[in-house]
């Protein structure tokens, strides 16, 4: 395990590089490998033989395409232990919530080597003087530019959706979590043709070039709103597809005659897994001011005894470390935020600073509930991105509504009630891709998945979410 090399993997073959960089085990701070970061020829290369593949890959018949997928699917399932160890130490994930990554990725290969879940030929219109047939057609090369928290999960859907398609595909991971992309991409060398799946390595520069190359003719990017707005800009310049998978703040309304322990379990886990770095994450929570106090104080339980801070990465948990030190500060500022303002914290709030009195290392922050921040505090109207939850009161509906619904971010949104006509009436209204009713937000991949305004720019997973990896070609037959 310590002696891993990593690779660009560049026309099937691996290849190093003069410069690398070492990422920082988030629960130690322990240096891991040296990773080596893709030159300008090394892209140039990827993308010329991305090219040539893609030239006899569109011409390969789905089913074959479909058959790859499962190879990918067993390729990665005899990996799964390497895999999912590499990705622990990189991202700060237990080895439980590292395999749920790894067999994400093989679900979703295997989902879409189903033909019921590809794109097929449909007829658009037809009447006595013509027939009208939609087709689908690959884009070419598509770049899929993917963030740290999910680093497998989030790069595999574009992998899947754009080699289903009949696109190739260059992955970037991000330099905070390069290393289980880059050794599953290694390890799957010879299942497809050269060219049509490749990795390269790098960080801001090197996802500008992708956004700016003619020779890609998509970019599927997850991230940030501001890199999102970035990466929009550039594609411009040589208008190529884009779909842009951004950040949310969801927020959760509880409602009066909610089933309050499933409702607390629920909206702790969509608040704590994963230490709250998940894009769909419950990230506001309202609850009806009849049942606040009780709610909360149950929610405080749940948190204190089953989202604990455990350092072994072999002991089965949920929870974990925040996964680098950018993040980290980013959190540390709105935990300092909500005690400078004299906010009422009712469970958490301790950093854990490297090297404290007890030597530990990490970077590591308790589970934190804030109880009745104000509406425009820092906590709540920005993406948190981590183990802090602000829970507020409501008691009116249409203000309950028109607080969770902001301007700026409209990705995912959760309703507990008992009642389903009030929880369907009030998700209808919520501004959000996707809403979650009695469970806690996680994504499906037969729905389509995707973001209201600033969240987002198309979408993925779906059939729908394989639109966005083709043209739609309308053929019409002349009776
Ligand atoms: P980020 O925007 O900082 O980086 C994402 C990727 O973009 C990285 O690979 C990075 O190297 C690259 N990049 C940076 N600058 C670039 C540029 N100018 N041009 C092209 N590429 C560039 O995001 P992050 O910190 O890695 O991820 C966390 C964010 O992602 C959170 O806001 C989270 O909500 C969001 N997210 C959204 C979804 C979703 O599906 N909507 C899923 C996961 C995460």
């Amino acid at each position: 395990m310590e002696e891993l090399e990593f690779h660009n993997i560049i026309n099937d073959t691996p290849r190093s590089s003069p410069t690398t960089h070492t990422v920082t085990d988030p629960r130690t701070e322990s240096p891991l490998w040296p990773c080596p970061i893709a030159s300008p020829a090394d892209f140039e290369d990827a993308v010329a033989s991305a090219q040539i593949a893609f030239k006899t890959w569109k011409l390969t018949p789905l089913s074959e395409r479909q058959a790859l997928l499962t190879k990918l699917a067993t390729n990665l399932e005899d990996h799964l232990p390497l895999l999912s160890q590499i990705l622990a130490r990189e991202s700060g994930k237990s080895l439980l919530l590292s395999e749920l990554d790894v067999r994400t990725s093989i679900a979703q290969c295997l989902h879409y080597a189903q033909p019921a879940n590809a794109l097929s030929d449909h007829i658009q219109y037809e009447d006595e003087t013509v027939k009208i047939i939609a087709t689908h057609v690959p884009l070419g090369v598509v770049a899929a530019i993917c963030p740290w928290n999910f680093p497998l999960i989030l790069s595999s859907i574009k992998v899947v959706s754009s080699l289903v398609t009949g696109n190739c595909v260059i992955v970037k991971p991000s330099p905070f979590t390069p290393y289980a992309v880059m050794k599953w991409i290694e390890l799957a060398r010879g299942i497809l043709p050269p060219g049509v799946l490749q990795v390269l390595n790098g960080g801001a520069d090197l996802g500008q070039i992708l956004t700016l190359h003619p020779g890609i003719a998509k970019v599927s990017f997850t991230g940030t709103i501001a890199v999102g707005k970035a990466v929009m800009a550039a594609c411009a310049k040589t208008l190529k597809k884009v779909t842009l998978e951004l950040a949310g703040n969801n927020a959760c309304i509880v409602c009066a005659d909610a089933d309050l322990p499933k409702a607390v379990k629920n909206v702790a886990s969509g608040a704590f897994f994963n230490a709250g770095q998940v894009c769909v994450a419950t990230k506001r929570v309202y609850v009806h001011e009849s049942v606040y106090e009780e709610f909360v104080r149950r929610l405080v339980e749940e948190v204190k005894g089953n989202y604990t801070m455990v350092e072994d990465a072999s002991v089965p948990s949920v929870f974990g470390p925040v996964s680098n030190k950018v993040q980290f500060e980013t959190v540390k500022r709105i935990v300092e935020d909500c005690k400078g303002k004299g906010y009422e914290i009712v469970a958490g709030g301790e950093v854990r600073e490297s090297g404290n009195a007890e030597g530990k290392k990490g970077f590591w922050l308790e589970p934190t509930i804030v109880k009745g921040p104000p509406d425009d505090s820092v906590l709540v109207k920005e993406e948190q991105f981590g183990p802090i939850l602000p829970v507020m009161s409501w008691s009116d509906e249409d203000d309950v509504i028109n607080r969770s619904n902001l301007a700026n971010a409209g990705l995912g949104a959760s309703v507990y009630s008992s009642d389903l006509a009030q929880a369907e009436r009030i998700a209808r209204r919520l501004e959000a891709g996707g809403v979650w009713i009695n469970k806690s937000e996680r994504p499906h991949m037969g729905a389509y998945f995707s973001g209201f305004k600033d969240s987002g720019f198309g979408g993925e997973m779906g059939k729908q979410g394989l639109l966005s990896y083709s043209y739609t070609q309308s053929i019409h037959f002349a009776k």
